[in-house]
């Protein structure tokens, strides 16, 4: 009996992996009812391996897997959807790993994470169809930090509750969570001078689906002052920039 309970399905989405050995694979794993979790990939490295190709990431999975004493352990893999069309490129790959890493850096292993797998899923199947990546992207960041519970303040500021006024200087700064008005002497070192535009375009990813924004014409400006402040806001509140980042900046210096 005891051979039966160490086995289970699951989805998953593998967010990172590195090689152990002659030719395992150590993958870290998002799953969305047991959350974020590693598993070992014995032999996969061999030209033989019957897993081989499958477990990539930028695809869904479905696996079944040993329950082991430091690994979890594959044992059968079969590819449900694979995102091919967004590996194709480096832009919408570069965003693939970036949103993998955040997702990653966001959970705890064995937490359950069905709305971070679910906004996981649904940023590849954007990405995939052709959507900008710079919208998947910020569309991502602001899912996230809302299921986390940081998302930023966007209509009142931070310090003196005060709704904001459309046309008022003001400031982003992540470490009071969001927007703060001009009445306030010293502010906090790490801080961004903020448009009305993109305070605008800020609350339209807060309120709007994914579909609407992509149609939005934004000046260039306004795009990069959005990416700023989101990027911002998640390096304060997930303690530090993610890798995949500097990976991203390369991409978008090259485009
Ligand atoms: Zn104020």
């Amino acid at each position: 009996m005891a051979a039966i309970s160490r086995l289970y399905r699951t989805d998953a989405i593998v967010l990172s992996r590195f090689e152990l050995g002659e030719a395992d694979r150590v993958l870290t794993l998002l799953t969305p009812h047991f959350g974020k979790l590693k598993a070992i990939a014995r032999g996969v490295r061999k030209p033989t391996s019957r897993l081989g190709g499958s477990l990539e990431p930028f695809a869904e999975l479905h696996l079944l897997l040993a329950r082991g004493r430091t690994f979890d352990v594959v044992t059968q893999v079969s590819i449900e959807h694979a995102w091919l069309h967004l590996r194709e490129q480096l832009g919408p790959t570069a965003v693939a790993w970036y949103v993998a890493e955040l997702a990653d850096r966001a959970i705890e292993e064995r937490h359950e994470a069905m709305a971070i797998y679910s906004l996981l899923r649904r940023a590849y199947v954007l990405l995939d169809a052709g959507m900008a990546e710079g919208r998947v992207a910020r569309w991502f960041e602001m899912r996230l930090a809302d299921e986390l519970g940081i998302q930023p303040e966007l209509d009142r500021c931070v310090e003196c509750d005060r709704p904001l006024e459309p046309g008022e200087p003001l400031l982003w700064v992540p470490s009071l969570g969001g927007v703060l008005c001009a009445r306030h002497p010293e502010p906090p070192a790490e801080r961004l001078s903020l448009s009305t535009g993109a305070l605008k375009v800020l609350r339209a990813y807060r309120r709007a689906d994914i579909e609407a924004l992509a149609a939005l014409r934004l000046p260039p400006e306004v795009e990069a002052e959005v990416e700023s402040a989101m990027r911002m806001h998640l390096r304060h509140h997930l303690d530090r920039e993610p890798r995949s980042r500097a990976f991203l900046d390369e991409v978008s210096r090259r485009a």
